[in-house]
């Protein structure tokens, strides 16, 4: 497939500045072509600037060309084929399947926001009429509407090249709201990048949008990250990656003269907690797919299940035999980057010198320079409430048990966690009473609970979140899957007193878009 090595500002393909950007085979540690000269600072203003011009044309634009430009993108991402496939398997090493799958996800997402901008229940709209007799005081007539924030910095994720990457749920929640967007691609994948740009810029024009819409920045290095979350024109962050990454912008956004919100999903442990009816009906089935999960392309989801707990005892020990057994099968697979590899391996050495923890069992090692093999590590509920390290999410196919002596002992370990996306309980019925104790818990740290199943999977549903209490994101009231994670990008208006003919038309009286509003606090569409 062709590529330009250019990245794309406010609707030009345009060459970088700076130092060269090159793609690297992972599985083979082969630089790839065509490299990307890095953005410099000007470029980086210039495509805040065009945002910032494109924003009051582009909000304002009716929900049926928005729903277009979504829908326009989906489908020539679908009309990229296997070239955008094969791309993304040389720039990750993640398989063909995955990668396919994932498509799938993200046109799916694009095309659920277009189905909702159509519906417009997303604006929320309000009408409380006035009530001039109201005693004591009487009422104003007040009406609200949901109205975009201004162009948003989307920072893609390494390890979803097309999910959460340039035309990921941020930038298409994003689009949605009514905000230009301004892409800065993960370095791991400027050629994808560029083939996906490519796609929302050609919607762009052919919606007779204006370019600064949308804009793809290839650089690498903080500096031009940290820019572009200062500058004065761009409204909100959306980023997907570390901890560390994710708390400098967050720092970087508070700092500004005109502060702004970050929403940063900076992943998580995703506790399963193996409750004991189930354990002793199932330990090894449910070892088997726990290892299957925790494995799948080298555990380099932010939805990875690292952290197991259990009731300690021979159901525990039979669940965690068969864990052993199944990962000490499993091949060892290719990282996403020569870094992500690093920090996995050295995450490993920490553990091993770790007091109270033991390693119980490792994967098949081989495979190419950056192949992370699977390892489990145990430790009992004393030794892991005492390090707090150890509550650290280590990206890659590694987990730890973790054996509490009863019940009590388990409920003070899942009281003592920090914010997670996800809580998964594998219970059976005879679990019931212990997981109506658990579940207010859980609630209270988690984006998601799960029972049975394991998380790595996010559907792109209305009722999704992807999210959750810090450290797994920075704001627990948002998703950055799901419906709401265009509720990041909007903001409620209340219009009082305003004369008819200054209403915008999602208020009006005579509600000409015939959208469900709630009228006097009672659902309506009149
Ligand atoms: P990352 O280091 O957080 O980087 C993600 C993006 O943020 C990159 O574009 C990076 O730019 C930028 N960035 C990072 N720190 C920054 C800072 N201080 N100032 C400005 N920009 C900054 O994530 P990664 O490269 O994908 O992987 C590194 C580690 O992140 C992994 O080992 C893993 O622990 C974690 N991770 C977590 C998730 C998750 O699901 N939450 C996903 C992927 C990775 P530059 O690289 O150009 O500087």
């Amino acid at each position: 497939m062709n590529l330009t090595g250019m990245m794309l500002i406010g609707g030009q393909g345009v060459a970088g500045r700076r130092d060269m950007i090159r793609a690297l085979d992972p599985s083979t540690d082969q630089p790839l072509e065509p490299g990307y000269a890095g953005a410099d600072r000007e470029q980086v203003e210039q495509a805040c600037a065009l945002a910032w011009e494109a924003f009051d044309a582009y909000r304002e634009t009716a929900p049926e060309t928005r729903a277009r430009l979504l829908e326009t993108i989906a489908d020539e991402m679908e009309a990229l084929g296997d070239g955008l496939i094969e791309r993304a398997m040389v720039e990750t090493s993640l398989p063909r399947a995955r990668l396919h799958g994932e498509r799938g996800r993200t046109c799916g997402q694009l095309r659920l926001f277009a189905r909702t901008l159509r519906a417009g229940e997303w604006l929320d709209a309000r009408v409380d009429p006035a009530m001039p007799q109201r005693q004591p005081l009487p009422r104003a007539d007040l009406r609200q509407r949901q109205v975009a924030l201004g162009p948003v910095a989307v920072f893609g994720a390494g390890n979803f090249p097309l999910a959460f990457s340039v035309a990921g749920g941020d930038t298409a929640s994003a689009l949605t709201a009514g905000c230009p967007v301004v892409v800065k691609a993960h370095p791991a994948h400027p050629g994808v990048s560029e083939l996906t740009g490519r796609v929302i810029r050609q919607a762009v024009a052919d919606c007779g949008l204006p370019g600064g819409v949308f804009s793809l920045l290839i650089t690498d290095g903080h500096a031009l990250g940290r820019q572009l979350v200062e500058h004065p024109a761009i409204a909100a962050v959306a980023f997907t990656g570390s901890r560390r990454g994710g708390e400098a912008l967050m720092r970087a956004a508070a700092l500004r003269p005109r502060p702004i919100p970050v929403y940063a999903e900076m992943g998580s442990l995703n506790p399963v907690l193996a409750l004991p009816h189930a354990l002793a009906a199932r330990a090894e089935a449910m070892a088997a797919a726990w290892v299957d999960a925790l494995t799948l392309n080298a555990g380099q989801f932010c939805t990875c299940p690292s952290l197991l707990l259990a009731v300690e005892g021979e159901d525990l020990e039979r669940f965690r035999r068969a864990a052993a057994n199944a990962a000490a099968a499993k091949p060892a697979d290719t990282m996403l980057t020569p870094a992500i590899h690093d920090a996995y391996q050295s995450a490993l050495h920490r553990l091993r010198r770790t007091p109270g923890v033991a390693e119980r069992a490792f994967g098949q090692a081989g495979g190419g320079p950056y192949a992370a093999q699977a390892a489990l590590f145990e430790v009992d509920a004393a030794g892991f409430a005492a390090r707090p390290e150890l509550a650290e999410e280590i990206f890659g196919p590694c987990a730890l048990t973790v054996a509490c002596r009863d019940q009590d002992e388990l409920l003070s370990i899942v009281a003592g966690l920090d914010g997670q996306l996800t809580a998964t309980l594998q219970m059976d019925d005879a679990d019931l009473p212990l997981a109506r104790e658990l579940l207010p818990l859980l609630e209270a740290r988690a984006g998601r609970v799960l029972a049975n199943g394991f998380p790595n999977w996010v559907e792109t549903s209305p009722a999704m979140v992807h999210g959750g209490p810090f450290p797994a994101s920075s704001d627990s009231r948002a998703t950055s899957v799901g419906l709401a994670a265009m509720d990041r990008f909007l903001r409620p208006v209340c219009y009082q007193n305003l004369p008819a003919a200054l209403l915008p038309p999602q208020v009006a009286d005579d509600n000409p878009l015939r959208l469900w509003r709630r009228v006097d606090s009672a659902w309506s569409q009149s």
